[in-house]
């Protein structure tokens, strides 16, 4: 594992190959049957004991993220935070987990949420700790036993997170986390027979892959893939209130996000006095160390990633750019291009760094028909003060997740997930537990 700041090394973690894997399983099949008949009420007091316990250390799983992820320190305590938020939240699920009783002729029907059995959650690098508690937290409240495969680059705080399972009182083999390469580790988790289930966020292509691998034994399979987002910016929105909030939006994480907002579109009649009130708050948005407070975003994952962002970059009209530090570190500036023709690659592809494309557009159907241009759907905003024109766009644009006159997107109460191919399949929410578990129904005679 390699420091995205200083290029150093941390440490390395040993690779678990498909014999691992398939021991993994096996111990997760056997918790598994101790695990689903512990009763609703002790396995809610267990997932808030493990709640309890990320709490006590969210600034050692934060740290662990600033160095090996590059995060800032703002989001590492949040997203440490996070953690322990859902755990405690789908604690709640357990005890809730109510099924139906219908109305029959000649006896009672009922149903039941039956958990699944063992699911794999394989995660990628650019929110390792989140992303595999969304997975793991509902999978668990439910009955499940998880297994979590983290990205190569990021397996820290996942590995840090199944200890503190077991200090939380969890029993072996009820979490596991495996780390190792993609091809190898999750692939062998994908094709076990014995796993139930697939919970799987990354990219468009490794989740076709996925799809295809689980048809084989109909594993169950949620995929959260890429997105190309929009910002819709109508002429009659809160200009100053929405150039102050868009570099948050899309250059967070340094644009390492599956959500960031990458497309503006903007109507034509206000496109030059908005591009002059982004221009500060661009200039402000500050590259560089994540330990300091004032940090708007750090470095880039790996120096291959860089040269991905590089090359999405191309030779396209640079609009902006903002200040990086040089040295040491894969650090990429914030950059905003100008989009001459929908087409342009930078446009269309996800870039997955801190690159903003800008687009002028002139009437509202017109700003949906660009905005719906990609195969991606996972989320977008719309900014306008017009009710009913926010509430028209809220339906035409294509996307799982939208915010009016905000750029929100994940928030764990609410459900997460993409249309079209950004994936299939929502997390989070009050119904996460459902999606790991199966209904079953049960007739019983009366005469
Ligand atoms: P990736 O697809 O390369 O890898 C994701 C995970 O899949 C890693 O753990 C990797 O080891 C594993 N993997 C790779 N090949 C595999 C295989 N054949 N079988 C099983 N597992 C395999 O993605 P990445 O580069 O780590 O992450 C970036 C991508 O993730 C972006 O496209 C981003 O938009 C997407 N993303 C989506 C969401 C969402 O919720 N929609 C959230 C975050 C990131």
């Amino acid at each position: 594992m390699v420091n995205p700041v200083t290029e150093e090394l941390i440490t390395s973690v040993e690779p678990v190959d498909a014999a691992g894997v398939d021991a993994a399983v096996r111990r997760a099949a056997k918790a598994f049957e101790s695990w689903r008949h512990v009763s609703p009420g002790d396995r809610a007091r267990l997932l808030r004991r493990f709640a309890a316990v990320v709490d006590a250390h969210v600034e050692e799983l934060a740290q662990l993220e600033i160095d090996n992820a590059g995060h800032t320190v703002g989001n590492a305590r949040w997203e440490a935070g996070n953690v322990r938020d859902l755990l405690d939240y789908y604690a709640g699920a357990p005890e809730r987990l109510c099924g139906r009783q219908i109305p029959v002729a000649g006896g009672w029907d009922v149903t039941f949420h039956e958990p699944l059995g063992v699911v794999g959650v394989i995660v990628p690098w650019n929110f390792p700790m989140p992303i595999a508690a969304w997975g793991f937290a509902p999978a668990l409240a439910a009955g499940n036993t998880v297994i979590v495969k983290p990205a190569e680059a990021t397996p820290l705080t996942a590995l840090r997170l199944a200890e503190l399972a077991l200090a939380a009182g969890l029993p072996e083999g009820v979490l596991q986390v495996l780390p190792g390469h993609g091809e190898v580790t999750g692939h062998a988790l994908v094709t076990h027979p014995g796993v139930r289930k697939i919970c799987f966020t990354g990219s468009l292509e490794v989740g076709r892959q996925i799809m295809a691998d689980c048809a084989a034994d109909l594993t169950r399979v949620t995929l959260e893939l890429g997105g190309k987002s929009s910002t819709l910016l109508f002429a009659d929105a809160d200009l100053p209130a929405a150039a102050a909030a868009l570099p948050g939006a899309v250059f967070d994480n340094a644009g390492q996000d599956c959500c960031a907002r990458s497309r503006l579109l903007v109507q034509r009649s206000v496109y030059d006095e908005f591009l002059s009130l982004l221009e500060p708050v661009v200039a402000a948005w500050r590259c560089g160390d994540p330990r300091d407070p004032a940090t708007g975003m750090g470095p880039l994952i790996t120096a291959e990633h860089r040269e991905r962002v590089r090359a999405g970059v191309g030779d396209a009209r640079v609009l902006m750019r903002g200040e990086a530090p040089h040295g040491p570190g894969w650090w990429h500036p914030a950059t905003v291009l100008a989009a001459g023709a929908p087409g342009e690659p930078h446009w269309q592809q996800e870039i997955f760094g801190p690159v903003l494309s800008v687009l002028p557009f002139d009437d509202e159907a017109e700003a949906v028909r660009l905005a719906n241009d990609t195969p991606y759907g996972l989320s977008g905003s719309i900014w306008t003060r017009d009710v009913g024109r926010a509430l028209r766009l809220a339906r035409a644009v294509e996307a799982g997740v939208l915010s009016v006159n905000s750029h929100s997107s994940v928030r764990y109460w609410t459900p997460f997930g993409g249309a079209k191919q950004s994936g299939m399949g929502r997390e989070l929410g009050p119904d996460a537990p459902l999606a790991f578990t199966e209904t079953k129904n049960v007739f019983i005679a009366t005469s």
